[in-house]
């Protein structure tokens, strides 16, 4: 059979595309609603005002707390500064949360997803934003149905405008996590930021709005690949919004002062339904799409309140005391899992890992380049010298003092460039300065007398002379030897 696009069907004659249906939430109330509240208030707060917390690193340092400064290559989380080469404390960061993720997907289900998945969060902001230019679920209904007219367009116009509005915050917010907040602001405003920054607070701007306000569940759905790689982490002792069948069923409309005999408590009113912010049927069983925000429960509990009958038809539960619910038993939860307790020591190993490098991380980095043409300079009175790049890196916010000295090298002299001083013995050394948060390049000069060997090695000793931190580097002192010497 050919088929035309457009009208995909498979051979029985069922559609193989169905066309997206726009699902219009309606507001709840109930302890789980207030805790969502908390939660995206928590997190937004977390979010806004992150970039504008300061941190006093001295007055030629950003005193920006949170902050990846991308043209000086550092990034900085309060007291810890991170060098681009370091870049694997950002790795380890990273371990952390999907450790963490999986520890508690494996506790409590889609938690992440129903309460603190950024898409999530935004989500349930821009709804907040529509249900109060547009109202609730059935006036955006209504309104949607309407025709095209002035007070329409004023409502569709009022949303999109707030809806903007949040996004270019939420952009804006963004983009000052890589720029000094205040001074981004000021230069937005005054129309004298860079294109670059224009550019990201743009695409940042348009995501947020695409995705928040047109995609919502559709990213979830589609786009998200973690409630597959979830529900591999899914057994019969996670936490899930759950129905319990075996007290609903069978479900049918109820009046008041009927039977509740041979009847389950469930009065098909669908108020769950109507406040899923992915439009699911939770009695259909836990599906891909439940994100697990448990508005449901709370809409359910409202209803057997008004229906005189016990809450948590629909409730937070694991399947193993479901059933041992359904059988009359009393339900035990097994909280400590051999894949628990797998995670949780994980966990607890990298943080510990992270923690230590971080006690124990240099704050003096040593690197020598050794000149290649030509290997070595042979001096009118026959000695040797040898040229070389040293890079020291002082990783800390204060200017710092260091000795340099060589050692393996008892007869030479040492000289570098930079200084103005003449030769000194290697071994006494010279004392070289370097900024805070820097990096020093110094070019250094061996000389030392012609040797039998053409390769001896030694090594640059470099030593904050206040702290007594010390770092080293081995090189080779190279000459013609005596092959040269008999040449
Ligand atoms: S079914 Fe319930 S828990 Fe799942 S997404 Fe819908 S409202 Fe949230
Ligand atoms: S809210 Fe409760 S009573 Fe109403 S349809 Fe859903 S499960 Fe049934």
């Amino acid at each position: 059979m050919m088929v035309r696009a457009g009208d995909a069907q498979d051979q029985e004659g069922i559609p193989l595309f169905a066309p997206h249906e726009k699902v219009y939430p309606r507001s709840v109330r109930g302890p789980i609603r207030r805790l969502k509240w908390a939660v995206l208030i928590l997190c937004l707060s977390l979010y806004y005002l992150g970039p504008w917390l300061r941190w006093d690193r001295g007055p030629a340092h950003p005193n920006q707390a949170l902050l990846i400064d991308m043209p000086a290559r550092r990034a900085y989380f309060f007291w810890i500064e991170i060098w681009p080469h370091e870049v694997y404390y950002l790795a380890g960061l990273l371990i952390l949360g999907a450790i963490g993720l999986f520890l508690v997907t494996s506790l409590w289900g889609r938690v992440w997803c129903g309460y603190t998945c950024p898409q999530t969060v935004w989500t349930d902001l821009f709804l907040w934003a529509e249900r109060l230019i547009e109202g609730d679920r059935m006036q955006r209904i209504r309104l949607d149905q309407q025709k095209l007219s002035a007070a329409k367009l004023a409502r569709k116009a009022a949303k999109h405008a707030a809806w903007l509005v949040i996004a270019a915050a939420t952009g804006g917010a963004w983009v000052m996590y890589f720029n000094d907040a205040p001074a981004l602001v000021h230069d937005v405003f005054t129309l004298s930021a860079s294109t670059t920054q224009y550019g990201f607070i743009a695409l940042f701007t348009g995501t947020t709005y695409l995705l928040a306000g047109w995609a919502r569940e559709q990213v979830c759905t589609y786009m998200c690949p973690w409630p597959r790689i979830q529900s591999a982490m899914i057994d019969e002792d996670t936490l899930a919004v759950t129905y319990r069948s075996w007290r609903g069923e069978p479900r049918g409309k109820h009046k008041k002062g009927d039977s509740w005999r041979g009847r389950g408590d469930c009065i098909d009113c669908r108020a769950c339904i109507a406040v899923c912010p992915t439009g699911i049927d939770i009695r259909d069983g836990l599906q891909l799409e439940c994100i697990g925000c448990g508005l449901c429960i709370d809409a359910c509990n409202e209803i057997m309140d008004k229906v005189g009958r016990p809450q948590g038809l629909i409730a937070f539960d694991t399947d193993a005391k479901d059933a041992a619910r359904r059988r009359g038993e009393t339900p035990r939860h097994r909280f400590l899992q051999p894949r628990t307790l797998v995670y949780a020591a994980v966990l607890v190993l990298v943080a510990t890992i992270m923690t230590v490098a971080l006690a124990r991380r240099v704050t003096l980095e040593v690197s020598v380049l050794a000149d290649r043409a030509p290997l070595f300079v042979r001096l009118a009175d026959g000695a040797i010298r040898d040229g070389y790049t040293l890079k020291i890196e002082n990783k800390r916010v204060e200017t710092r003092v260091f000795a340099l000295t060589v050692r393996g090298l008892a007869d030479a002299l040492l000289h570098v460039a930079e200084l103005d001083e003449p030769p000194v013995p290697a071994a006494q050394g010279t004392t070289l300065a370097v900024r805070g948060d820097g990096i020093g390049t110094f070019r250094v000069y061996l000389q030392a007398p012609r040797r039998d060997e053409p390769e001896t090695p030694f090594t640059f000793v470099v030593r904050d002379a206040k702290s007594g931190e010390t770092a080293q580097y081995d090189a080779i002192f190279r000459g013609p030897g005596q092959q040269g010497a008999r040449r």
